[in-house]
This record gives C-alpha cells, structure tokens and sequence, in this order.
C-alpha cells in the first residue's frame, strides 16, 4: 500500500490538499459542495463521478461542521464504489497451453515494459514463459523487448524491422505449443495514426493465431498512460472498437497527478482494470484493489 501511495503521491496530494483547503473550519454547504465537485473534476475523476462524490458527500451533512479527514474518507468510499466492479485480478488459465495475451496500446504507452513485468511475474511463480516482439516496426521496441527478455531470462521471439507481425505471433505461438509454454505475451505496434493499417494488422494478427488455438488470443490487453489524462479516455474508446479488449493497465501512475482518470474510464467504459504500474523497474507492477487505489488517491 505504501508503494502505491508514493507512487501516486502527486495525485493524492491534489485531492487530499484540496480537501484540506475547502472544509477546514467550514461548514458543508452548496459552496463547499460546489468547490468539491470542481477540485474532482480538476482532478480528472469525471464529470459523473465527481457530481456523485459531491452529493454523497452533502447527504445528511448540509449546514453541519465537518473535518477534512471525514470527507477524504467519504471521498475515498465513493470512489472505491466506483472501481470495486471493474477491478479484477489478471488470471493466467494454466489449462490454456500457452494462454495467449496480445498487449495493445498507442506507441509509448508501456506495453513493451509491461510485456516483461508480466513475463517476470510469471516466471516468478514458476512458469514457463515466452515474448513476442509484435512491434516489427520499431528497431527501438524489438531491442527493448530482447533486453528484458535476457534480463528475466525469457525467449523473445522476434523477425527483422518491418517484418510480418502476424507471421511472427504464428510462430510464436507455434513455438510456444510445441515447448508447452505456460504463457506467450505478444507485444503489437501502436501507430494511431492510421487506424484503419493498426486494426488490419489486429485483425490478422487474431485470425492467424486462432488457426493454431481458436481460443487464442484468451486475453487482450490494453496499455493506458495516466500521465495522458483525457486522451487515455479516447484510447479506451479507439481500442475497444478496433480490438476485442478483454482488460485494462494503466502505468505511469507513479509519475502524474492524474490518477483519477482511471475512476474516470472504471465509470465509463466498466471494462476489467488488472493491473497498475507504479515506476520504470521491473517489479513496479501491482494488482489493481479498488479499496487500496482509492485511499491511496484521496490521501
Ligand atoms: P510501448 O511503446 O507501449 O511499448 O511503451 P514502453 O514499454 O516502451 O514504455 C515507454 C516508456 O514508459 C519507457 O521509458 C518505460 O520505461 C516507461 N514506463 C512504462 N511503464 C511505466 C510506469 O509504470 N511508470 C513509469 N514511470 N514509467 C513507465
């Protein structure tokens, strides 16, 4: 827990200070309620979930003296309302031989990292593991990908720059079947600015896989920056059309103030939130709690 609210201490401060700021020695009132909602909405949560919090807040308490603890805590409550739905742990089938993720996200996301976190994790608890490098466009990403492959000890699969993507999971995952892998994480380009190549090149990427294991891929992973607030809130709507999303990561929360924009897209979207990144290393990945990330945002 002290990690995660470390992590997010910039956006805890941002939510806790203001909470400060707008209820010591003053009683609850429409103003107060009114600069609430405001400081939530600065703080990313959403306009719905912020009007909510708000009138949570005020229900019974009009005119009445209140702490700011008390209403960091109610704060906290609500949100934790919000989340606890969406938040669901990210299961590997061991039935699945090898359970295939696909990692999707714009380009600088953190798929790449959060490829190898997932990879380390799982090698940890004593799976057999393999990469893919999807991202054949990139010389920097398929790098990256070996790199951390060597580090945790886990094959990469990889293709020269400019490659095949889908030819390249086809072999992985055929790889992957006859080495009875527990787990192939395969990593995809992220080039939005064509969208109609990015979902082509999705689209075959699934359809040659299922040629191999029609269930395959069994999860598909979306990679979301925080530190991009309201444009993650446009990838969750881009990705979950142009690919069958089955969950969420958010990353970077380590480095922003704008941790709440995952109440935000939990409020809008309801889709899976698995897991959070909280730095750069490759154990600063953490199971998503909607309770622990709600204390931790409000202070
Ligand atoms: P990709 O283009 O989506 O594959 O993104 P990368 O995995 O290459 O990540 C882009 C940058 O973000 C790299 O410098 C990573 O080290 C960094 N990064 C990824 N996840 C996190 C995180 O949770 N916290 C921080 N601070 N940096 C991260």
């Amino acid at each position: 827990f002290q990690r995660m609210k470390d992590g997010l201490s910039r956006s805890t401060r941002t939510i806790s200070d203001g909470i400060t700021g707008i209820f010591i020695r003053k009683k609850l009132d429409r103003a107060t309620l009114d600069e609430l909602e405001e400081l939530l909405i600065a703080a990313d949560l959403g306009i719905d979930t912020a009007a909510s919090v708000a009138d949570a807040v005020g229900k019974d308490r009009y005119d009445k003296e209140v702490t700011p603890e008390e209403i960091r805590g109610i704060v906290a409550s609500e949100i934790s309302k919000v989340l606890a739905p969406v938040a669901k742990p990210f299961a590997i089938d061991a039935e699945k031989k090898p359970f295939v993720v696909l990692m999707v996200g714009v380009n600088g996301a953190g798929k790449t990292t959060t490829a190898a976190k997932i990879a380390a994790k799982a090698k940890r608890d004593g799976k057999s593991v393999m990469l893919a490098a999807g991202d054949t466009f990139r010389a920097a990403a398929v790098e990256q990908l070996k790199v951390w492959g060597e580090r945790i000890g886990v094959p990469v699969v990889t293709t020269k720059v400019g490659g095949d993507a889908a030819g390249l999971a086809y072999e992985a995952l055929a790889r992957a079947k006859e080495e009875k892998t527990d787990l192939l994480l395969i990593d995809t380009a992220g080039r939005l600015q064509n969208k109609a190549d990015l979902m082509a090149e999705l689209e075959k990427i699934v359809r040659v896989l299922k040629k191999l294991d029609p269930e395959a891929p069994h999860a598909t992973l979306l990679v979301l920056d925080a530190t991009t607030g309201q444009n993650a809130v446009n990838q969750v709507e881009i990705f979950g059309k142009i690919a069958n999303v089955t969950g969420l990561v958010m990353t970077k929360l380590d480095g922003t103030a704008r941790g709440g924009i995952l109440v935000a897209i939990a409020q809008r979207f309801g889709m899976p939130v698995h897991l959070i990144g909280i730095g750069e290393g490759i154990d600063d990945l953490q199971p998503f709690d909607a309770d622990t990330f709600a204390r931790a945002i409000t202070g």
